[in-house]
C-alpha cells in the first residue's frame, strides 16, 4: 500500500497498537502525525517512526486542545486524508464500586474523544472529497465484560458513531470504519492474570494474544483507497477469539 504524499494522524500513538500504526503508515510513505498526552512521548514516537512524522500534545477529550491539534497538523502537514482514533484507556472495577469519574473519564476519552477529532477533521475532509476515518473499538463493545461497564460502553459507542459517520460523510468521498481488536500485548494488557492469557491462547484458533501490527494491517487496508466502498463497517481483529 502507498500512502506517499498523504498526511494521516494517529490518536495515542506514543505506545501500543497507535505505535505500531503509526509506524506501518510511515513505512508506507505517509507523513503522519503523532498524537499523545504528553509533547515528550509523542516527539519521541514520531522519530522512531521517520519519514517526517511529527509529535503533537493533546487530550483528545478536551475540544479546544483537539480544535487547537487540528489547526496545528494542517499549518505544519496539510489536510489530513486519514484518521485514526485510537487513542483510549481503561478504568476497570465493579459497578458498585464505579465513581462517576471512573465513568466519564474513560467516556470522555474514549467515545468523546473520537467525535471531537471526527467533528475537526470533517470539514477539511469535505472541502477535499476525501477522507479514511478509522475508530479502535473493542470486542468488550460487542460482548461486555464483568467490571468493564465504562469501557464496554464507550467502544459500544464507537460502532453508532462509526455508522453515523459513515452515513452523514459518505457523499464526500469520506469512510468511517472501526477495528475492533480483541486481546493485544501492550501497556493496558501487561497486568492481565496468567489464567486470562492461557485462556486466551487455548481458546482463540490464532492460540496466541495478538501484537500490534496485526491491528495495523487491518487499519491500513481500510484507510487505503482500495477499501472505498467499504464503510460503517466493524472488523474484529482477535485471532477468532469470539467466534
Ligand atoms: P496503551 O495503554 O498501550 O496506549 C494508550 C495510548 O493512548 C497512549 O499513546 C496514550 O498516550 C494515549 N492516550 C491515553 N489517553 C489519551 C488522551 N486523553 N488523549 C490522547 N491520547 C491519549 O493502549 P493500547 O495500545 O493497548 O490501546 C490502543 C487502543 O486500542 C485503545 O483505544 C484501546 O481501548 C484499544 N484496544 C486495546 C486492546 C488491547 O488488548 N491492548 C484490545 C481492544 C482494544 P500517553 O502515552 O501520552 O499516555
Amino acid at each position: 500500500m502507498d500512502f506517499s504524499g498523504r498526511v494521516v494522524v494517529v490518536t495515542g500513538a506514543s505506545r501500543g497498537i497507535g505505535k505500531a500504526i503509526a509506524a506501518q503508515f510511515a513505512s508506507c510513505g505517509a507523513t503522519v502525525a503523532c498524537v499523545a498526552t504528553t509533547l515528550a512521548g509523542a516527539e519521541a514516537a514520531a522519530s522512531s517512526i521517520g519519514n517526517g512524522a511529527r509529535g503533537f500534545e493533546c487530550d483528545v477529550s478536551n475540544a479546544e486542545e483537539v480544535a487547537n491539534l487540528f489547526e496545528s497538523v494542517q499549518a505544519s502537514l496539510g489536510v489530513p486524508a486519514v484518521l485514526v482514533n485510537n487513542a483510549g484507556i481503561a478504568r476497570d472495577t465493579l459497578l458498585i464500586r464505579m465513581k462517576d469519574d471512573d465513568w466519564d473519564r474513560v467516556l470522555d476519552v474514549n467515545l468523546k474523544g473520537a467525535f471531537h477529532c471526527i467533528r475537526e477533521v470533517s470539514r477539511p475532509m469535505m472541502k477535499a472529497r476525501y477522507g479514511r476515518i478509522v475508530n479502535i473499538g473493542s470486542i468488550i463493545g460487542q460482548t461486555g465484560a464483568a467490571g468493564q461497564a465504562n469501557y464496554a460502553a464507550s467502544k459500544a459507542g464507537i460502532i453508532g458513531l462509526t455508522k453515523s459517520v459513515a452515513k452523514e460523510l459518505g457523499s464526500r468521498g469520506i469512510t468511517c470504519n472501526a477495528v475492533s481488536p480483541g486481546f493485544i500485548e501492550t501497556d493496558m494488557t501487561e497486568s492481565l492474570p496468567a489464567e486470562m492469557r492461557e485462556t486466551v491462547v487455548k481458546t482463540a484458533p490464532a492460540g496466541r494474544l495478538g501484537v500490534g501490527e496485526d491491528v495495523a494491517a487491518v487499519v491500513l487496508f481500510l484507510a487505503s483507497e482500495a477499501a472505498g466502498y467499504v464503510t460503517g463497517q466493524n472488523i474484529t481483529v482477535d485471532g477468532g477469539l469470539t467466534l
